[in-house]
């Protein structure tokens, strides 16, 4: 499989999986294929996602599900960004988290004890807010209360959406802004557009020449520019040609697929 002359000047590449290698679970066309190519010549892939759902094993498992091999090291979620943010600065605290069974099993494992589904909830010193699938009013009611005390205010990301087979579904920003809405606090964003996951996805590649690859501008194109990296974007996620050629810095590539970024078309 003969490689873009894009993809020749990079070492390695770290790659956002929704939207980018899947949309639902099933892998966008060609990219396993490619991916697959890229690493037989040799070249690093880490993946890099602001998905909160789910545990780095379930991601893992996943991406071996549809044929790309991953270990542990490969995936850089934004829960286990959370996790290592948590540990080194708010060990021993309370937290109250919107979000799924392992976002807070990552806060617990910070060595926060979590108050939701106790009475204390809306006394938490930190609020951790995320995307979830099954959220109710009574956990927008405990974290505003907690932030409206002085709970320090965790957000995930502040994507709008993610793309879904159906369209686009809404995504953890939309929660964090029903949050910030009702408190007039503005989370602090612990993923993609801050450069935290480039950063720990760089930590566990090591040197080289490194290209983003990624579905959104607001999210991956700004993470990249904010970690100093170059960025590509793919057109089968939720970013339009427009939206990509009018973001700055401008992305190096802009394809219609991953497999059409790295192995051309
Ligand atoms: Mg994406």
């Amino acid at each position: 499989m003969p490689f873009s002359p894009l993809a020749i000047g990079y070492d390695q590449f770290i790659i956002d999986l929704d939207g980018c290698v899947w949309i639902g679970g099933q892998p966008t066309p060609g990219a396993v294929e490619a991916l697959r190519a890229v690493r037989d010549e040799g070249k690093r892939v880490a993946f890099a996602t602001n998905d909160p759902r789910a545990a780095t094993e379930d991601y893992v498992r996943r991406l071996w599900k549809i044929g790309v091999k991953a270990s542990l090291r490969d995936v850089v979620t934004v829960g286990g960004a959370v996790q290592h943010l948590l540990a080194e600065t708010r060990a021993g605290r309370t937290a109250f988290v919107i979000g799924t069974p392992a976002l807070r099993r990552h806060v617990a494992d910070a060595g926060l004890k979590v108050l939701n589904g106790t009475d204390l909830a809306s006394r938490a010193d930190v609020v951790v807010v995320a995307g979830s699938d099954d959220l109710v009013y009574d956990d927008l009611r405990q974290a505003a209360l907690a932030i409206r005390r002085g709970a320090d205010f965790l957000g995930t990301g502040r994507d709008a959406t993610y793309p879904q087979p159906d369209g686009l579904w809404p995504g953890s920003g939309a929660i964090v802004a029903a949050v910030e809405y009702s408190t007039g606090r503005t989370a602090e964003i612990v993923g993609k557009p801050e450069p935290q996951l480039m950063q720990t996805a760089l930590d566990r590649l090591g040197e080289g020449r490194t290209l983003v690859v990624g579905d959104r501008v607001d999210t991956d194109l700004a993470a990249a520019a904010a970690a100093g990296l170059d960025a590509a974007l793919v057109l089968t996620g939720e970013a339009t040609r427009e939206e990509a050629e009018g973001f700055e810095p401008k992305p190096v590539a802009i394809a219609d697929t991953l497999a059409g970024l790295l192995v051309g078309p």
